[in-house]
């Protein structure tokens, strides 16, 4: 069996390579991200393996099908530019729904930590000799209300995390989960009290942009906002227009809407065209990271086992949970 292994990077190969013998797979490692011009690399191949920003619509589902690919491998758990439809009965998507939530939440943390404490800018400053403290002040989180918008696997996790700092926990769910001992809240509830909001739901049509020009406008001013999940979850424009009206103490990003062009790529040598995000990298209460949120050992160590794995159950015959399903 041989897979495509589409937008490789180092870290992929390392864990990958460490178990490929235990499998006796093929992998053609391509640094290619898979869209309609490259599907052709995976000729040959009866998986390809790929990563968020990988693009399956129609057209390349088609190319792939006709080539004798019939399995997609995800190693990730978002599969929002998987076009599901188009795959029905011609190719089997798995995914890796679950690797390490702890990872994501602590990231999390260490953003919504890093944007109320000014730290990234003041690592700047006292690297440039600069050790005035003046324009750092932040706030004492203990007593405040972080609200969680998702609270599945990782979001359950983002409340525990925050929830040490002491923290008051609401959150929001489309389909709540009433074991969990969370105080669940309507959205505009959640956009009313909190002063942390952490985005932790899934890239759906319902949820695109739920943070927009009206849900800022519910929102306190001086709140912190952080996205570790899906950059279509916020409306950018909207975002900015209230970021130059002073709406946020702080906005932490590791997702952006338009990432695919620039995350996980080195552009220090080229021009940036994306005026938004030049804006927003403009502004010294916005962080800004290159969708690293997953990114610990574990969670790759996880990534790589839980991928072969779909591929050993898919081939066996076996309909593994890990399958994604168009509804
Ligand atoms: P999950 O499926 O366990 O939980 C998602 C939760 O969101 C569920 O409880 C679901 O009911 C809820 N939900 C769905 N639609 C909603 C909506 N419109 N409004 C409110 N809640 C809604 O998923 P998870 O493992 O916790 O992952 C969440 C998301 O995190 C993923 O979809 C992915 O986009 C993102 N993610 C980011 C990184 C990163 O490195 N930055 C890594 C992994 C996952």
């Amino acid at each position: 069996m041989k897979i495509a292994f589409y937008d490789t990077k180092d870290y992929d190969k390392i864990w990958f390579e460490k178990l490929l013998p235990e499998y006796g797979y093929e992998i053609v490692f391509l640094e290619s991200r898979l869209n309609e011009k490259t599907a052709v690399l995976a000729k040959g191949c009866k998986a390809v393996c790929l990563f968020v920003n990988d693009e399956l619509n129609k057209e390349t589902v088609q190319t792939l099908f006709n080539f004798g690919v019939s399995v997609v491998l995800m190693r990730c758990a978002g599969y929002d530019k998987i076009d599901l439809k188009a795959c029905k009965d011609k190719l089997t998507v798995m995914r890796v729904p679950s690797y390490s939530p702890t990872a994501v939440a602590e990231y999390t943390l260490a953003m919504v930590l890093s944007i109320n404490r000014k730290i990234h800018r003041a690592y700047a400053r006292t690297r440039d000799y600069n050790f005035k403290i003046s324009g750092l002040m932040g706030t004492t989180l203990k007593g405040k209300t972080a609200g969680i918008i998702g609270t599945g696997k990782i979001g359950k996790e983002a409340v525990r995390v925050l929830s040490g700092l002491g923290m008051k926990i609401i959150g929001y769910d489309m389909y709540p989960d009433e074991k969990s001992g969370i105080e669940y809240v309507d959205l505009n509830r959640l956009f009313e009290e909190s002063d942390v909001i952490s985005l932790h739901c899934p890239l759906t049509e319902e949820s695109k942009y739920i943070i927009n020009k009206d849900s800022i406008g519910k929102m306190k001013d001086g709140v912190i906002l952080v996205n570790t999940s899906r950059g279509g979850l916020i409306d950018t424009a909207a975002l900015i227009e209230a970021l130059e009206k002073h709406k946020f103490k702080g906005v932490a990003l590791d997702v952006y809407e338009e990432e695919e062009e620039y995350f996980f790529e080195d552009k220090s040598n080229e021009i940036i065209k994306n005026d938004e995000l030049i804006k927003l990298l403009s502004f010294p209460n916005v962080l800004v990271t290159s969708h690293q949120a997953f990114f610990t050992e574990e969670s790759l160590q996880a990534i790589a086992e839980i991928t072969l794995n779909n591929l050993r159950a898919y081939e066996k015959g076996e309909k593994p949970n890990n399958v994604v399903e168009y509804k």
